[in-house]
């Protein structure tokens, strides 16, 4: 028998580790919980790993594995996931192989036998076939020190991928008494975890659960109004990213593929319509980089891991929270900034809710369920955080994630709603509690329904009072007035109740606050600067680092990501690394991928900074990777420094990405913490004709000048948001000096 070559000849005998980390994988520290559960794994304890996609789940069992004399099994459901990971394995010179039923029998035998010899540090196999007795037979002559369980959730009927090979492993794991069981998933439900530990007989001492905080995706979510437009928009900031665009229907994928064809953007479909053989093909031409954009139905996802996928838009509603959270996690698992663009529309409500009301009642009221904990995230005028990570069950405190479209100050500030509320309050109260929204609603705005006239509530003192919004906008603030528990709704009958907090507004004792309809923001933000764009790294040789790394996939016959990161790339385009010891200091350039591909990245380094005459710059300390973007508080400061020290508004802008009436909202809300600005350069961009704009201004004299909505109203609509808050920010301005 071969003595067991474990680590490459360069590694430290010590196998800590923190070494593995650094020599193999070349990274610098391990992300949240990986040292204590690896730990753990070394001290043989069983283990439940529950980190979110992009955790760095793999190198909890990678480095026991490279530690361990004997072998780790590692059990895992999609055959290109496991070939992913050997590839990657490989390019690190880690010796790993996979076993299942798609290898051709040479392949199979010839893999078998080097698991014989001892000569494979990690074994991948798919459930079906580590049940096979010939399996079993090889693997129970063998020292197996490990046994992990990836993708854990599908052991339990409760997960979205349940798999009844899964069910049968539990029997499997007490064959291997001297191996440590370490279960992996990202499914953060309480029921699949205590369903895997159960069935697996872990118990909970043993359970690790990391924050599913994903900080380096920026959230936001817009409403859709011209969705081909807004993605294009979206797009012409991110040439050369990789990113998924799911839709609701195959339909919807054909056409908006097609579409963005007709507009000069390479995209390819994916969904459960298209042929085995296309939709193989259109997903690894993604996960190779021949496309950058895959447009997708819900299928299109759980076998990939490119680490680089760089945004996530939603052209239409996902299913539920769980849903979506799992379909922007697969952005930016390498941890730099990652766009999620959620194209909103009560459109797509209707459409769904169409669809809720042809399932049976049981499923009706959880697929409802399922819409209101979407809406109320969608609809929600604080962090986005908040409510997603509550969705999971974890507290989110940080005052300002400085990640998601609030907290850097997309969405605009609260008016005062208690008119309104008090109307809708009123109605409810006058007719007992005992209709649902529709009706109420259809009171205040007059209408005469039969319903109506038979009841005799068009003679009620409320009927008719609520043109100042459409049914629409009495929806938003139904809805607002549910999510403030001011209201609730009867879980059986669908009518609206009255909590003590409506009594005391009624009463005029509270103010309710929150947004109608408010001006739509129907073009996607540029999100601040991403990671990759705020270092000022170069760009032309970042490019031809692509191009040798492409070249050697080919030649590898590997996804290029397998080679090096992004992340490494632009750290070479950065730092100029141009020797073998500063490359290694390199994120992600482990001792045998500099053996393998450091050359051939030095050379094209050496030559770039030859021509260009340009000198390497020193690298003592690795750089963490994403830095957050300047936070919401501090941005309105920061717009109003600017304006006062002489900038328009245009310019503070097209300086933050941001549109003009975002910048007029920050200067005004600076204006309302109690600083002074400067009052020229706000007049000049009102389009108003003088007589109009003195019509304005005398509102705003009349009404008050701090909110929009009544003043808006008193023009019957016809001036836009955008002009009030012009004279509205130039008043304030007067009223300051
Ligand atoms: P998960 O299985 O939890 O979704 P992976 O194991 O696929 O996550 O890891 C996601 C990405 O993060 C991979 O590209 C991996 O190389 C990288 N990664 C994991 N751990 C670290 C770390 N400590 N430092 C830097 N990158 C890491
Ligand atoms: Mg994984």
């Amino acid at each position: 028998m071969n003595p067991k070559k474990k680590i490459p000849d360069s590694m430290p005998e010590t196998g800590q580790p923190e070494a593995i980390l650094k020599k193999i994988f070349g990274f610098e520290s391990f992300r949240p919980l990986q040292k204590e559960i690896i730990g753990n794994i070394l001290q043989k304890k069983h283990t439940l790993a529950i980190m979110p996609t992009g955790g760095g789940k793999s190198l909890c069992y990678q480095i026991p594995a490279l530690i361990f004399d004997g072998l780790t099994i590692v059990v895992s459901p999609l055959i290109s996931l496991m070939k992913d990971q050997v590839d990657q394995l490989t390019a690190y010179g880690v010796s790993a192989a996979c076993l299942n039923s798609s290898l051709p029998p040479q392949d199979y035998r010839e893999i078998m036998q080097r698991v014989r010899q001892n000569d494979i540090d990690l074994l991948y196999l798919a459930p079906e076939t580590l049940l096979k007795d010939s399996i079993l037979q090889l693997l129970s002559g063998l020292k197996v020190d490990c046994f992990a369980i990836d993708e854990a959730h599908c052991i339990s009927e409760w997960g979205h991928d349940f798999r009844p090979e899964y069910r049968k492993l539990a029997e499997v794991k007490n064959k291997f008494d001297d191996a440590v069981c370490l279960a992996l998933t990202a499914t953060a439900t309480p029921q699949v975890q205590e369903d895997i530990a159960g069935s697996l007989g872990l118990d909970d001492a043993n359970t690790f659960v990391a924050s599913f905080n994903r900080k380096n995706l920026y959230l936001d979510v817009v409403n859709k109004t011209a969705p081909l437009h807004q993605i294009i928009n979206f797009l012409k900031h991110r040439k050369d990213e990789s990113g998924i665009i799911y839709c609701f229907s195959r339909r919807q994928v054909d056409e908006l593929t097609q579409d963005l064809e007709a507009n000069g953007l390479s995209a390819l479909p994916y969904h459960a319509g298209l042929g085995e053989a296309e939709r193989v093909q259109n997903q690894d031409a993604f996960i190779r980089d021949e496309v950058n954009i895959i447009v997708a139905t819900i299928a299109f996802g759980m076998g990939i891991d490119k680490p680089d996928v760089r945004f996530i838009i939603h052209h239409d509603m996902p299913k539920n929270i769980e849903s979506y959270y799992q379909q922007i996690g697969r952005a930016g698992r390498d941890g730099l900034q990652s766009d999620c663009l959620f194209l909103f529309s009560y459109g797509d409500v209707g459409k769904i809710r169409y669809f809720i009301n042809q399932k049976t009642d049981e499923e009706k009221a959880i697929s409802n369920q399922h819409l209101e904990d979407l809406l109320g995230f969608v609809e929600a005028r604080q962090c986005r955080r908040i409510l997603l990570l509550n969705y999971f069950g974890e507290k989110f405190t940080e005052e300002n994630c400085g990640m998601c479209d609030y907290c850097t100050g997309e969405i605009p500030d609260k008016e005062n709603l208690t008119v309104p509320a008090q109307k809708f309050l009123s109605t409810v109260a006058r007719t007992d509690q005992r209709f649902g929204f529709h009706h109420i609603k259809n009171i205040l705005m007059g209408s005469k329904r039969k319903k109506i006239l038979q009841l005799r509530h068009n003679q009620l003192s409320t009927y008719g009072i609520g043109n100042e919004f459409s049914s629409k906008q009495w929806k938003q603030l139904y809805r607002e007035l549910m999510r403030q528990f001011v209201i609730t709704k009867d879980a059986d009958h669908g009518s609206i109740k009255l909590t003590p907090k409506a009594l005391s507004i009624l009463k005029g004792e509270k103010e309710i606050t929150g947004i109608i309809d408010e001006e739509e923001r129907a073009d996607p933000v540029k999100a601040t600067k991403s990671d990759i764009e705020s270092l000022d790294y170069d760009q032309q040789l970042f490019g031809l680092l692509k191009e040798c790394r492409m070249e050697l996939a080919r030649k590898d016959d590997v996804p290029p990501y397998v080679i090096f990161a992004d992340t490494t790339l632009i750290e070479m385009a950065y730092y100029l690394p141009q020797s073998e010891k500063n490359l290694l200091k390199t994120h992600g350039v482990g001792s045998a991928k500099n053996q393998k591909y450091g050359g051939a990245f030095l050379e094209v380094i050496i030559d770039y900074c030859t021509q260009n005459n340009l000198q390497e710059k020193s690298k003592t300390q690795k750089r963490s990777m994403p830095k957050p973007p300047i936070s919401r508080s501090k941005r309105h400061h920061q717009t109003g420094d600017e304006f006062n020290s002489g900038k328009s508004i245009p310019e503070i802008a097209a300086l933050f990405g941001v549109k003009e009436s975002t910048v007029i909202g920050h200067i005004t809300k600076y204006i309302k913490e109690g600083h002074a600005v400067r009052k020229e350069g706000i007049r000049e961009l009102s389009s108003l004709n003088d007589d109009n704009y003195k019509k304005v201004e005398n509102a705003f004299q009349e009404i008050g000048v701090e909110l929009l909505r009544p003043v808006y109203d008193a023009f019957d609509e016809q001036i836009s948001y955008n002009e009030l808050r012009i004279v509205q920010l130039y008043m304030m301005a007067e009223e300051q000096a």
